[in-house]
């Protein structure tokens, strides 16, 4: 077992090192999402996707020929764990990057790969994901909108929820139902849809940061030309379920944890209680280990997906359990800088007296959400219990 990175890999880490420090937008702090409406935040994101661009940087791991830098796993852990230690402003990107695309590069028609994957590259299309429902999250072979045939086209009728973006997206990757008659996983298509499509209307929902990030989207009677869909019919369930060499091992959740950690240790040191730091205090220094070791094991689990993944093999439980203890390592991290901080930890980050920016508040707000985006904790640990520990399914 090697622990080390290579000296080639330490050179490309100083490399985007180097690269955030002149290419950050000035007085960054990593603290502001784009809010509903809020166009010069996601205009932030927007150019600094831009830039990226220009370097090759947007999806870096993928093939040259598809715009690409083909860098290795190693080196796309290192370039993610840079981002996230510098909380740069890359969503913009993120579904056409880490789903879109990849599906694209292996089910699409050589037209569609021409139109679809250098925008993606060029930052210039931003794409949302139309996956779940109503009734049909974990179990998402239960979706009911559904896509019939119609001459050339197909007219799609359906909701959509939790579709993040969608209000800024203008494209979709989108599975419908095409046989109903069929076993639920087969009887489903995969589509790319342009979110300017006459019958697509999107509806807001604000969640508990009172932020505007999700939405509900609508499907009335939308007509798509039949070059949307993706691949063979029926076979949207297998494309959907298709996993790439993309960026499994949640560590971005592992890096920004330390980054949070840092702040809250420099807080600890500036802040004087009746006379001292606050750092002294043996119950704050306690929380803090706990936190370092914390994030440190969180980190490791992530090398640990990354490094499978450097020898060609797939990982699979090993992915649920570094995403299982970085979302609950995140909360419990947030939890803790809010305890320090006392009563003015649970203020929010509009007030003028939280510490940090408020950046404990609204993580540990946002985090909840990410226990249940991507897989929830319990589907996670039912996969750790039956491909894991052999258990048998529940
Ligand atoms: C921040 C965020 C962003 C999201 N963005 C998108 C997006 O862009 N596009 C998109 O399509 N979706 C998105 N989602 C939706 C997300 O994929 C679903 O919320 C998730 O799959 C869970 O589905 P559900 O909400 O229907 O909950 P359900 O599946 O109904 O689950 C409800 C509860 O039951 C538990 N449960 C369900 N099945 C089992 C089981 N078999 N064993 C044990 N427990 C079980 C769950 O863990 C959960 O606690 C997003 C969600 C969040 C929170």
């Amino acid at each position: 077992m090697e622990f080390r990175f290579s000296p080639q890999e330490e050179a490309f880490r100083q490399q985007v090192r180097d690269w955030l420090g002149e290419h950050l937008p000035k007085n960054w702090t990593g603290d502001r999402m784009p809010r509903s409406g809020d166009y010069e935040t996601l205009n932030v994101y927007v150019q600094f996707a831009k830039q990226l661009a220009k370097k090759g940087w947007v999806a870096p791991h993928w093939p040259q020929q598809y715009g690409g830098l083909g860098l290795s796993v190693i080196e796309q852990l290192i370039f993610n764990e840079e981002m996230a230690y510098a909380n740069a402003p890359i969503g913009y990107s993120a579904i056409g990057v880490g789903w879109a695309g990849p599906t694209i590069i292996v089910y699409g028609t050589e037209e569609q790969k021409k139109t679809h994957l250098g925008a993606i590259t060029n930052a210039e299309t931003m794409w949302c994901q139309g996956f779940s429902e109503p009734n049909a999250g974990s179990d998402l072979a239960n979706l009911a909108t559904r896509a019939v045939k119609d001459g050339d086209d197909y007219v799609i009728n359906g909701q959509k929820i939790w579709t993040s973006g969608a209000h800024y997206a203008n494209w979709m990757i989108l599975i419908a139902r095409t046989d109903p008659e069929a076993p639920k996983h087969k009887g489903i298509s995969y589509f790319l849809v342009n979110m300017k499509t006459p019958g697509i209307s999107t509806r807001p929902l604000i969640d508990m940061m009172d932020n505007h990030a999700f939405n509900e989207v609508f499907f009335e009677n939308v007509r798509v030309p039949r070059d949307c869909l993706l691949g063979e019919e029926n076979r949207g369930w297998y494309m959907a379920t298709t996993t790439l060499d993309f960026e499994r091992s949640s560590i971005g959740g592992a890096v920004g944890a330390s980054k949070m950690l840092e702040d809250l240790v420099a807080y600890t040191r500036e802040t004087k209680v009746n006379g001292h730091a606050l750092a002294a205090e043996t119950r704050v220094r306690v929380r803090l280990a706990d936190a370092a070791v914390e994030a440190e094991l969180g980190r490791l689990l992530s090398y640990r997906v990354a490094a499978m993944q450097a020898r060609g093999l797939v990982p699979n439980y090993e992915s649920s359990i570094a995403k299982l203890f970085n979302t609950d390592m995140q909360l419990r991290m947030a939890r803790a800088g809010m305890e320090i901080m006392g009563l003015y930890g649970q203020l929010g980050h509009t007030s003028k007296w939280v510490p940090l920016r408020g950046r404990f508040e609204r993580q540990y707000l946002w985090q909840t959400g990410l226990a249940v985006g991507g897989g929830t904790t319990e589907i996670q640990k039912n996969i750790i219990a039956m491909r894991g520990l052999g258990l048998p399914r529940g």
